[in-house]
């Protein structure tokens, strides 16, 4: 069976939208995609890339072999998004029927993935983390209904940040062949130090990679993450995507951030990052009114602490904001702590550290 039997039947059906900028080929007169030909005014100088006049390319070449190149995949492997949030979406809306059709999480997680299902109209299976905040792999592989198309896992999981083993995600991934799509969804790997699960797409066509050029590679604003799938489903996304996804600039700092000085850059920071999250996470443990550190592998802490509603309140007075991530089912009493520079750090210590002293 083709992972694509998976797909909703009037996705697979429709024609895609062919954006003019697809069919310029090597011309050099530009006439068919109504653009202005000239640039626009106020274009900040030294502005690189296509001139801003131009439709961006759908599926910037150099990009997509830059992503495959790192993530060591295809290039047809890659399906580059606005962020992987775009990415997540489009999954959600071309696996899942309204009304049919389902997505299983294991909560506490991510909260996009729910999110995008309640807009598809698709519904939401919860299976827990258990008690140490790992994934529920015989349920995950063994008791999901059918009506799952999509099971997304997310390594390191946002909240709490602890990675799931290669080997629970093959299971499931295995468990879930011809039924479910498996998508892992690795913002946060470049912190973790473990290896990505792209390596199992080659083995598995219901797995896919989500990774995002928003944490480590320091370009959240820039809006580019990516998809990493068998070929047959990037081809079937590309065909319900908007026909320009990615603005020019963003392609521009994408690829200026993944030379090989962006890289070497990067790789310093994660490192420095790890460091203070180690060093914050070791502080924090012998404060009071910290009643546990959650161990994390990505660039926030998961920290409970006696009186999270004060601290919380106390940090923002000190003009500090955290995550409350409270919210969460299993995480009452939880604040996040994203780890900023290790002047940022201390100042969240000194804060935290002063009120237990005065309190
Ligand atoms: N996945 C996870 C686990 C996240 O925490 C986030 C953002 N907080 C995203 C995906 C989306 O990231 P982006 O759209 O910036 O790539």
């Amino acid at each position: 069976m083709s992972v694509l039997e998976l797909a909703r039947p009037e996705i697979l059906a429709l024609h895609a939208y062919s954006s003019a900028r697809l069919e310029s080929g090597e011309a050099r007169i530009m006439l068919n995609a109504n653009e202005a030909p000239w640039p626009p005014a106020g274009v900040l100088s030294g502005a690189r890339g296509r001139p801003l006049n131009r439709y961006p390319d759908p599926q910037p070449e150099r990009l997509l072999d830059r992503l495959a190149e790192l993530y060591g995949v295809n290039r047809d492997q890659v399906l580059v998004s606005r962020g992987s949030d775009e990415a997540i979406d489009l999954l959600v809306r071309a696996f899942c029927r309204p009304g049919v059709d389902a997505i299983a999480i294991a909560p506490p997680t991510f909260g996009m993935y729910a999110v995008c299902a309640g807009i598809q109209g698709a519904a939401c299976i919860e299976i827990p983390l258990d008690e140490g905040f790992a994934i529920d792999v015989d349920a995950l592989s063994e008791r999901l209904p059918d009506s799952v198309k999509i099971v997304f896992l997310c390594s390191p999981n946002n909240p709490t940040g602890g990675c799931t083993a290669l080997v629970d995600i093959e299971r499931v991934a295995y468990a879930m062949r011809g039924r479910a799509l498996v998508i892992v969804d690795e913002a946060y790997i470049e912190f973790a130090d473990g290896p990505s699960a792209s390596r199992l797409i080659e083995h598995h066509e219901n797995l896919g990679v989500l990774r995002t050029l928003s944490k480590a590679w320091a370009l959240a604003g820039a809006r580019v993450g990516c998809l990493l799938a068998g070929k047959d489903i990037i081809t079937l996304l590309r065909k319900i995507m908007p026909p320009y996804p990615l603005p020019t600039p963003s392609i521009a700092a994408a690829l200026a951030a993944l030379t090989a000085e962006g890289m070497v850059l990067t790789y310093q920071r994660t490192a420095l990052m790890v460091a203070e999250r180690e060093r914050m996470a070791a502080t924090l443990t012998r404060l009071p009114g910290v009643i546990t550190v959650l161990p994390s592998r990505a660039n926030f802490l998961c920290v409970r602490f006696e009186d999270a509603v004060t601290v919380f309140q106390n940090l923002k007075s000190a003009g500090v904001i955290v995550r409350d991530v409270g919210r969460h089912r299993r995480l009452s009493g939880f604040l996040r702590l994203s780890i900023g520079t290790r002047e940022e750090n201390s100042r969240l210590l000194d804060c935290l550290v002063r009120k237990a002293n005065s309190a």
